[in-house]
């Protein structure tokens, strides 16, 4: 068991999970007798196995514990920022009490959630079409015509593994099912997504867009009854740019796979910009030598409460969090809307908050 503070004072027990005393699961929580107070009347920890964050119910106690098994590259880092590169497999220094449970039980882990066969299969048959989607966005006039009235260079969406689904490449499929299973991917532009878990897809319809048709027009023909849905995902999805080795210490977040191509087509750095493909955060998937996060979400409400959850949770893994909303005027809620209507103006607040960032590390460095 390793004791850390987090830069906001926080105090997590990182633990083994077989520091566990006499666990027990409860649907997708364990509970267990508490090593930190000694507990064994009770079990008062309550550990979340899917993302391994628990907590002692005990008012004296109320330790927050994260089983290091159970989230190896959340507790990785944490160990990481608090300097303390020792490894993850841990033994208990805690001195066992004589009348604490005699029997610890291993847990049985679930696996961690399986996608169903058919969703397996679906990825399995986008990733083998990769090569052939990207060369038919190059090859689709009305793809890059789209990309160009979004404002995104062919080259910036090339470079980005950008690809497009015309039905006749469904052909290149050998099986029926396989056909049949990626229908739904066809006439869309399919951005890759990466995960721990591996690589993903998000895919945009272009069904019934004409030249001259905004996405605001576009998006009011897909809500219709009887439209395909505007995107969809594999599972697992992941995040549109997120190359675990690559990024520089500030990351910034955002929201659409469209708001990263307008950043990129402004001239930021690849590596520097991912795209949530959504509004969720796995902090466990930041690298540790990622310090800084700038959150670059939406301008509308769902945005805005994004923003407050997600600084919760990156906060609380040790992260220095910055923000950057779209301002609000009539120009767009989102950064890919206004680029399209101001071009580079419209990324103004978003350069001048990455100098702030960049010259108070530099200062700090100076200061250190
Ligand atoms: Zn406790």
């Amino acid at each position: 068991m390793m004791h850390i503070t987090t830069h906001y004072n926080r105090s997590i027990q990182i633990i083994s999970q077989w520091d566990l005393r006499d666990p027990l699961s409860r649907g997708e929580y364990v509970r267990a007798y508490c090593h930190i107070h000694g507990s064994d009347h009770q079990r008062s920890l309550s550990v979340n196995r899917r993302t391994g964050w628990g907590h002692c119910f005990n008012a004296a106690c109320e330790a927050v514990v994260l089983v290091a098994e159970w989230n190896p590259r959340l507790a990785q880092r944490l160990l990481f920022i608090n300097g303390q590169q020792a490894s993850v497999g841990l033994h208990s220094p805690v001195p066992t009490r004589e009348h604490s449970p005699s029997i610890i039980q291993p847990i049985l882990l679930l696996p961690s959630a399986t996608p169903p066969q058919w969703q397996q299969e679906e990825r399995q048959a986008l990733l083998s079409l990769d090569e052939a989607m990207r060369k038919a966005l190059v090859q689709s006039r009305r793809a890059r015509a789209y990309l160009r009235e979004r404002g995104i260079p062919l080259g910036v969406a090339q470079a980005c593994g950008v690809g497009y689904l015309p039905p006749q490449l469904l052909q290149l499929l050998r099986q029926r099912e396989q056909q049949a299973l990626l229908y739904r991917w066809t006439d869309r532009l399919l951005f890759p997504l990466h995960s721990p878990d591996g690589q993903g897809y998000i895919g945009r319809s272009l069904w019934h867009w004409v030249p001259g048709m905004d996405e605001h027009w576009h998006k009011a023909l897909l809500e219709q009854f009887g439209a395909p849905r505007r995107w969809i995902k594999t599972n697992p999805a992941g995040w549109f740019g997120y190359n675990f080795d690559q990024h520089p210490r500030t990351m910034i977040l955002v929201e659409g796979a469209f708001d990263r191509l307008a950043l990129l087509a402004a001239g930021m750095q690849p590596p520097s910009v991912v795209a949530l493909a959504g509004t969720a955060v796995r902090p466990d998937w930041i690298p540790a030598h990622v310090t800084t996060i700038l959150l670059a979400l939406d301008g509308d409400a769902g945005g805005e409460q994004a923003t407050e959850r997600l600084i919760d949770q990156l906060e609380q893994v040790g992260l220095s969090v910055s923000t950057c909303s779209p301002p609000q005027d009539s120009w767009g809620t989102d950064w890919s809307e206004r680029w399209r209507k101001m071009g580079r103006l419209s990324l103004r607040p978003l350069f001048e908050a990455c100098s702030r960032l960049a010259s108070a590390v530099t200062s700090k460095q100076k200061g250190a």
